[in-house]
């Protein structure tokens, strides 16, 4: 942050900013500083393969050319959310069409279909405490045989295991206390910061109306799973109405956190979505944003960005320093496409060869988080180790 008061004021400033001085000392080892980091995130289009030459060698530099991806199953807990988020697609409201809680039940009976199809991870998505918004919900949970939702994952997890996958759970803005009870029966867990920018609350922005997404409440939500040792995944949401040095202030604050995993993720338009269609970023500014991250990050983070969201930019992203892909269900495929078993797998693999890669499985779990103290419980740690031996993962 000093060397950010410094580059303000002085005539040195503009020397600094300059790219290849810049991509020598991050390469170097300094570690990027706010300014330099909007620089290049606000770099002209001709920069763009320098830019990538630089994250790709330190992408290699701590992963070398293996990239992840974890076999798991989505589980949709419940797409009530008491936030209303202009980009979400996923949120519906009591009586509104396809609105569905799952019971256990169907818990139980998708990850036995999952864990058949070779599954190793049981995604657990849901909105953010819907029992506080609709009464008629609370009367759902009590019907489930739960008090609140933070009960409603701490068993559907337990289901999960049992059935012989490794819980993940986005559950949104927990607290701490929750965020105890969860880890007991998580192997890793999730929240994306999406942005830091209060700005992105104000009237007519995406979060006015989503109390969860205020920065404040993220980072504090980030700050106790950190603190608990859980293994934890956060990232940033491109596309919101955020600017270039917003996506790079919230990566800063995502480094000084020791994170599992940072996903920076696109916003895809939909139809009937509040936020208009030429909000989506395209191909070249994902890779930007991901070469910048992983410039700000350093070799070692887990970097993602999901394959799904970015159909045509697979090499581009390779190149911009990623070294994970996040999740691939096989169930999704099989369903739009039966003959053909893991095709989306199958195809990125082929893409990862053709750049020079090798597309790796995984668990939900880092193996650099199993074995370091304090992450995972026994009983937990236990069946981590037997599903890292069965995958040939080693912890
Ligand atoms: S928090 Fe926002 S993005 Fe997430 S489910 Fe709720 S409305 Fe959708």
């Amino acid at each position: 942050m000093a060397q950010d008061a410094q580059q303000g004021v002085g005539g040195t400033a503009g020397a600094r900013l300059d790219l290849t001085g810049i991509l020598e000392r991050t390469l170097g080892g300094q570690p990027l500083s706010t300014e330099e980091g909007t620089r290049l995130a606000e770099g002209p289009p001709e920069e763009l393969p320098a830019l990538l030459e630089a994250a790709e060698e330190m992408r290699d530099r701590g992963h070398g050319r293996r990239v992840s991806f974890s076999r798991n199953v989505f589980l949709p807990l419940t797409n009530l959310c008491r936030n209303r988020c202009a980009y979400c697609s996923f949120r519906r409201e009591p009586d509104q069409p396809g609105q569905h809680t799952m019971t256990f039940e169907e818990v139980r009976h998708e990850c036995r279909r999952a864990f058949r199809a070779g599954c190793t991870e049981a995604l657990f998505c849901l909105g953010d405490r819907p029992e506080s918004l609709w009464p008629s919900h609370q009367e759902t949970l009590r019907q489930l045989g739960v008090d609140c939702t933070a009960e409603q994952v701490a068993v559907a997890c337990r289901i999960a295991l049992e059935e012989g996958l490794l819980p993940h759970t986005n559950a949104g803005a927990l607290t701490r206390e929750e965020l105890t009870l969860l880890k007991r029966c998580n192997v890793s867990m999730g929240l994306m910061l999406e942005s830091a920018s209060p700005r992105l609350a104000g009237k007519g922005m995406p979060h006015e109306a989503s109390p969860d997404k205020a920065p404040g409440v993220r980072l504090r939500v980030l700050r106790d799973a950190v603190d608990l040792r859980i293994p934890f995944t956060s990232g940033i949401l491109l596309g919101i109405g955020e600017t270039p040095r917003e996506r790079v202030e919230a990566l800063v604050l995502l480094r000084d956190l020791h994170l599992q995993e940072v996903i920076v993720q696109n916003f895809r338009h939909q139809p009937g979505l509040l936020i208009p269609g030429d909000a989506e970023p395209d191909a070249e500014e994902v890779a930007r944003t991901v070469a910048v991250a992983r410039l700000l990050l350093g070799p070692e983070v887990n970097l993602q960005a999901p394959p799904n969201l970015n159909p045509g930019g697979h090499r581009l992203l390779l190149r911009a320093g990623i070294n994970d892909w996040g999740g691939l269900s096989p169930l999704t495929r099989d369903y739009i496409n039966p003959q053909a078993p893991w095709p989306h797998a199958e195809a990125l693999a082929q893409t990862c060869a053709e750049e020079g890669y090798v597309l790796a499985e995984r668990l939900a779990i880092y193996p650099e988080f199993v074995e370091e103290p304090g992450y995972l419980d026994g009983g937990l740690l236990n069946t981590v180790r037997e599903r890292s031996r069965e995958l040939g993962v080693k912890p």
